[in-house]
């Protein structure tokens, strides 16, 4: 687990654990900077897709739901279990 930036070449995969930002637009999982430097929260990236730009706190907060959905689907897929 982890928050991790993979890439070369000003090209960025956005991940945390497993799950990768995916572009609002059309589901890529690819970004590119626009700029050199450290990413910040309002980095605007490039969906190397279809070139949308996308503010790396929304990729952020993206990611966020994603893992908050997943966990409430597995805490359901518990409780559906029955107990022994
Ligand atoms: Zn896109």
């Amino acid at each position: 687990m982890g928050c991790g930036l993979l890439g070369e070449e000003g090209l960025v995969l956005i991940t945390i654990g497993d799950i990768a930002a995916e572009c609002p637009q059309c589901g890529g999982t690819d970004f590119e900077t626009l700029s050199d430097g450290p990413l910040r929260l309002a980095t605007e990236l490039r969906c190397t897709g279809c070139g949308e730009h996308v503010k790396y706190l929304l990729l952020l907060d993206h990611i966020g739901e994603e893992a908050m959905r997943r966990a409430n689907r597995a805490l359901g897929e518990l409780k559906k279990q029955p107990k022994k």
